[in-house]
């Protein structure tokens, strides 16, 4: 606890209300105020010539007012025309009043700043920032860049640079407070400034700095920063697994084990790839080496991660434990349900589903198998482990789709099963393929095993690229697919934060193709439906009594219909790649070709283009994932709705993917060397999240 710590209300001119606003900016104690940095900056350290501007530039312009009129052709507006030595330039101004008016009078001296930009008669600048000059004498210019911070409603620009250098005036006189954690030889290695030294810079960068280089993220200040919270962050999760290392776990070596695998492989109707063997056995000594598991398998869609998973909890079952499984979406979760209830059939054990709709003596029954231990499977959405359920000998947790969690749920999950010193093992899924390097971080409390090998028989998904012109040509597709008997998917990819838009839109859809194919059974499945409602059109669509399901993005994961092997996505310029690749992953899963039409509006972006284009040429999630960084950053390559993947103050991973070599590196050494400084990296910039390393 230092003064960083201390509420942004202590500072002058933070009252109640602005006090609010700043939260709004994630800004509660003053530390945030240190690291909320400028997202761009203005060079008003010189002053231009009026005849060296070229539209485009921003700039600080002196000179003296020529000319002042309001001129009511087209929109109303005050338009002043300045000059200097050497040439001059319009302002204009829509919004003004009659004080701007009287005050810009012929002769009176001003200094400008704003961006030049070509008008109808030459150069002008619109709404500059202006004052009048009292003296010819007085230095308009400043001697730093001018930094401009993101904003929000109610606090203007000169308002939160008051507050933000009162903050750190604080901290230029009490050096404790930006104390440089991070070993000094890497401070000399790096020529990283100390950190003082690069929060000072960045909230006011000296001239000889350009505006450029701080933009593209390019200044051993940024970097450093960067660093020290990817470092951090790494730490983090690193003392979370080494904490977890302590613990004891159940030992999955049940006497009848070779018995019931053996059983369990004579019910599957494949025999398993070679990359699910060995994941299989590295889970295998996981689950007998006395500390809990911490794995993460990662796969492509389709490699056949469930099967997996089930085979992990059947060493736990066999060894008299309990099994929780957790899926993000309901629609997953009723899927596991259905699967886990077929493979488990034969053993003496109950596999029971909970959802926060499973009420009254249904839920109550279920409480009391899990309590007795004669539920031996439950499976669920993350509702179900908010709820006080209890275990009698919780032994493993499976997490799916683990992205779609947050580290932190994830965390406090482990304590469902903690009996004294003991925890459940856990077992986390993902088919989202993201780069190593980010791996690396974001998964560094996790063990990793990887799928990488599809059941054989699966051939690609031959995908194409169509503008919406084209709709009747894809609906006529639709047609002749549908009479040789097989399925289809139409899912309409809408905004991703409006689940209700992107429903209505479903909704709209299935009416029009309702009317355009009359003799197709047309089914629509979107998340705001409810629960059994989404149960009974999925079995219909398993059963074949639907030929075309228009869904929105919730058929995202997990959903399995072999027959299904045309699939339309309508917008799909609006999702991510690995969220378009785990949608078309839904077809290519049973025999004979399958197809996916992404079907976009025009005009598309050459972004866009490009990247729909990995799309059609790639099949392999990691190449899609790795190509979708080089053109869109992380952020990208995550998708918004990952609450799993870490959110930075500073870092951005496609930028800064340089530095994690070194942070691995330099953790190692922290770990060996200088365990003291852990702590308060953590505290420093992962704040009060830091508890979970405390789980
Ligand atoms: P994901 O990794 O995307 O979760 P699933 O576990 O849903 O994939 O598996 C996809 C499909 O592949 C399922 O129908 C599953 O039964 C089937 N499958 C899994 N493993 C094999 C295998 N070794 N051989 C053939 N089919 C398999
Ligand atoms: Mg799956």
């Amino acid at each position: 606890m230092n003064e960083l710590s201390q509420s942004v209300g202590v500072l002058s001119g933070v009252g109640a209300q602005t006090l609010n606003r700043l939260e709004k900016l994630g800004i509660r104690v003053i530390g945030d105020l240190i690291f909320h940095l400028p997202h761009r900056y203005e060079d008003r350290t010189r002053i231009y010539p009026i005849a060296s501007l070229m539209p485009g530039m921003m700039v600080l312009i002196s000179g003296w007012v020529e000319f002042v009129d309001v001129l009511p052709r087209g929109r109303k507006s005050l338009v002043c025309r300045m000059a200097d030595d050497t040439s001059s330039i319009t302002l204009r101004f829509f919004h003004f009043n009659a004080h701007q008016h009287n005050q810009l009078k012929p002769g009176t001296l001003i200094g400008c700043f704003g961006e030049v930009r070509q008008g109808f008669n030459g150069l002008e600048i619109l709404h500059p920032d202006y004052r009048i000059i009292t003296h010819r004498d007085v230095d308009i210019t400043e001697s730093r860049l001018t930094p401009v911070y993101p904003l929000t409603e109610g606090i203007g620009q000169t308002a939160l640079r008051k507050i933000v250098k009162q903050a750190i005036n604080l901290c230029n006189k009490n050096t404790e407070l930006l104390m440089d954690w991070v070993p000094e030889k890497v401070l000399k290695q790096h020529a990283y400034p100390t950190l003082a030294a690069a929060i000072n810079t960045l909230h006011a960068p000296d001239e000889m700095i350009s505006v450029e280089a701080l933009q593209n993220g390019n200044v051993p200040a940024l970097k450093r920063l960067a660093f020290e919270e990817l470092l951090a962050h790494h730490l983090s999760l690193r003392t979370s697994r080494n904490k977890a290392k302590q613990w004891q776990a159940p030992c999955f070596n049940g006497a009848n084990q070779p018995i019931v695998i053996e059983q369990f492989l004579k019910t599957l109707p494949f025999s398993l790839t070679g990359a699910q063997q060995r994941v299989i056995k590295e889970i295998e000594v996981d689950c007998t080496s006395l500390q809990p598991m911490m794995r993460l398998v990662q796969g492509d869609v389709g490699s056949g991660k469930t099967v997996v998973s089930a085979y992990a909890a059947l060493l736990a079952l066999s060894a008299g434990y309990q099994v929780a499984v957790m899926a993000p979406t309901e629609l997953l979760a009723e899927q596991h349900m259905r699967n886990f209830s077929v493979w488990f059939a034969g053993f003496n054990t109950q596999v029971v589903f909970l959802t926060g709709q499973v009420k009254g003596n249904a839920r109550k029954e279920i409480l009391q198998g899990l309590a007795d231990g004669s539920v031996g499977i439950i499976i669920g959405t993350h509702a179900l482990f908010q709820e006080s359920v209890n275990f009698k000998r919780l032994g493993l947790i499976i997490i799916d789709e683990q992205h779609r969690f947050g580290v932190n749920q994830r965390m406090a999950l482990r304590d469902k099963g903690q009996q004294g010193n003991m925890r459940p093992h856990q077992l986390v899924m993902t088919a989202t393929p993201i780069p190593r390097t980010l791996a690396m971080l974001q998964y560094s409390d996790l063990d990793v095993s990887i799928i990488d090998e599809l059941p054989p028989g699966r051939k690609p998904i031959i995908t194409s690229v169509i503008p919406a012109e084209r709709r009747v040509d894809v609906i006529d597709r639709i047609n002749s697919w549908v009479e040789k008997g097989r399925q289809v998917y139409w899912v309409c990819a809408l905004i991703e934060e409006s689940e209700v838009l992107e429903c209505e839109a479903a909704e709209k859809t299935a009416e029009l193709l309702t009317l355009a194919l009359p003799k197709i059974r047309v089914a629509l499945i979107h998340g705001r439906m409810k629960s059994a409602d989404k149960e009974l059109v999925m079995q219909a669509f398993k059963n074949h009594q639907v030929d075309l399901l228009v869904a929105t993005t919730v058929i995202e994961v997990g959903v399995d219909v072999p027959n299904a092997g045309l699939m339309v996505i309508e917008n799909p310029e609006r999702l991510g790649l690995s969220q378009l690749h785990q949608l078309r992953g839904r077809v290519g899963r049973g025999d004979g070709d399958s197809y996916c039409l992404l079907m976009y509006q025009t005009p598309l972006s050459d972004v866009a283009r490009q990247r729909l284009g990995i799309l059609r040429d790639s099949n392999d999630g990691f190449v899609i994932a790795e190509k979708d960084l080089e053109l869109r950053g992380p952020g990208e390559v995550m998708g918004t709705r990952q609450t799993g993947a870490i959110s930075f103050r500073i870092a951005d991973l496609a930028r800064d993917a340089d530095l994690l070599d070194t942070v691995h590196e330099i953790a190692e050494d922290i770990f060996t060397n200088s365990p003291q400084v852990i702590q308060p990296l953590c505290d420093r910039w992962l704040g009060a999240s830091t508890d979970y390393a405390e789980v």
